[in-house]
């Protein structure tokens, strides 16, 4: 029989709408598969302990004749960083140890809905803060590529449960390239939609104005079918877009099939050094590049001046939501609470504060507050707003040339545990190519782009597109998926090391 978790989502939704295979037997698969593995990858915080009663529920309305959604009967990791009724929401940190929420998310609701089975909730860096997941209060995840490397940050274990098939999907959020960067250290697929396109209610806040949720998978289509789900307006999010959004899952079949890259204008950075990248990062970059101008793309230098303050003005920003955003985070409201005998309200808090939250947590609170304070609020955040403006100008006058445009998705391969983890700077100097997007809100896609030649691991290109042409990706990502995996002869992620015999 065929090994259930290797399925892509479409294949084992296909099986499961034929009635081949149960949601049930789907389920199980993968928790054997998560019993099997996770010891050593750690993509999971929690995993649910009713998935199989939730997987019954929709075999039984599937043989009922109801009319079930495309994805009924898959199942789903979620980043913790979503709230959940069923399970605990912790995001990364000891402050919210054991939290139940009292409400779901809106994508976890959507999802639910669409009859998708939740497996349990991912590894994250602390509040979604950090390139690595080593932030996590709860040690860190992983990579399957290789267990003494990162699966990225902070969406690891979202990224390392796709790509170790414990999961065919799963939920993540992007705030600079949480979604992204795991999925170029991971050989997986990672989309940060459009600001607004997906909600953010029921996300615990990092900052924002510039988080969104979103899908990680294995291959394009699936991220566009569980987009389709989890997408679309939502009342309960203010800054939720009301436009009708086409189905992604049909731009990504479109882009599979069609030849979307005859004639496609895919803008390259001039101001991105080659410098700062791993050689083999900007090798298989070009490599992909060349793939796509060889079935007609065109390929064009375009000037983003601005993208290099990307990183120092969302280092400003994003500390400064955060700062606000964990506020609530005071002993009284929420999760955890030290006592002080004999102490104030406020020792309390200060003492709760102190035990619940880690370092890098710690670092962007002191950075966000100072940069908000009276005395420095024009020099460090407004300069960083009007950065952010700039920014968005670059992206306007880019799109006037080209419909894409295109970077490698990190400048390195996965680093080894503990080797950035002192360097906060080399940390967030990983999310050079990610963090524009979120500055000005436009959606990006990271697809694997090869492997990389020094060190066999692999690497992403991301491709970004107009606020709202979410479609556009889906469309361009599918089409060069399907030509670099007919030039390997297969998916990137069969020749990731086998974990745990079992595959
Ligand atoms: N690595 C970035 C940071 O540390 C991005 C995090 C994210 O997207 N949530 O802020």
């Amino acid at each position: 029989m065929t090994d259930l978790t290797r399925l892509s989502a479409a294949d084992l939704a296909a099986e499961l709408s034929s009635g081949t295979v149960s949601s049930v037997e789907a389920t199980r698969a993968h928790l054997d598969r998560i019993a099997a593995v996770d010891g050593d990858v750690h993509a999971f915080l929690h995993v649910s302990d009713h998935a199989l009663e939730v997987a019954a529920g929709i075999d039984r309305r599937r043989s009922a004749g109801d009319a079930l959604g495309p994805l009924a009967g898959v199942p789903l990791a979620i980043k913790d960083v979503l709230v959940t009724t069923d399970m605990p929401s912790t995001s990364g940190s000891r402050i919210l140890e054991g939290y139940m929420s009292p409400f779901d998310a809106t994508v976890v609701s959507r999802a639910r809905a669409a009859g998708l089975v939740p497996l349990g909730k991912t590894n994250m860096d602390e509040f979604a803060m950090g390139s690595s997941t080593e932030h996590s209060a709860y040690g860190p995840t992983h990579n399957p590529w290789d267990l003494e490397r990162i699966p990225g940050g902070s969406g690891g274990g979202s990224a390392s449960a796709v790509a170790a098939f414990e999961a065919p999907l799963a939920l993540g959020s992007d705030t600079g390239g949480s979604i992204r960067q795991p999925a170029h250290v991971t050989g997986t697929v990672g989309v940060k939609p459009t600001y607004g396109g997906v909600s953010r209610y029921g996300a615990i806040a990092l900052a924002s104005s510039l988080d969104q949720v979103g899908p990680v998978s294995r291959t394009v289509l699936d991220a566009g079918l569980l987009h389709d789900v989890i997408g679309g307006h939502d009342a309960n999010d203010s800054t939720s877009l009301a436009d009708a959004w086409p189905s992604f899952a049909d731009a990504a079949r479109e882009g599979a099939r069609g030849d979307v890259l005859r004639g496609l204008r895919v803008g390259v950075i001039r101001e991105l050094p080659d410098s700062g990248f791993q050689p083999g990062v900007s090798t298989a970059f070009r490599a992909a590049l060349a793939a796509m101008e060889a079935r007609g793309a065109e390929i064009v230098e375009i000037s983003a001046p601005h993208f290099e303050y990307g990183v120092a003005a969302y280092y400003l920003i994003l500390p400064a939501e955060a700062s606000s955003n964990l506020a609530k985070f005071d002993s009284v409201r929420f999760g955890m609470r030290v006592n002080v005998p004999g102490g104030t309200v406020e020792d309390v808090m200060a003492a709760t504060r102190d035990a619940g939250f880690g370092d890098e947590v710690k670092r962007r609170i002191i950075l966000g507050t100072y940069a908000l304070s009276a005395g420095y609020y024009d020099a460090y955040y407004g300069s960083a707003q009007k950065v952010r403006t700039l920014i968005q100008r670059d992206f306007a006058a880019a799109f006037e040339r080209v419909d894409v445009i295109a970077t490698p998705s990190a400048p390195t391969t996965a680093f080894k545990l503990g080797e950035k983890i002192d360097d906060p700077l080399q940390m967030y100097l990983n999310d050079v190519t990610t963090i524009p997007a979120n500055l000005a809100g436009v959606p990006g896609i990271s697809i694997p782009a090869g492997l990389a030649e020094e060190d066999g691991l692999p690497v992403g290109i991301q491709f970004l597109a107009p606020a709202r042409e979410d479609a556009r990706l889906y469309r361009v990502g599918a089409a060069v998926e399907s030509v670099l995996v007919d030039s390997w002869g297969g998916p990137l992620l069969d020749r990731a090391p086998v974990l745990g015999g079992a595959r």
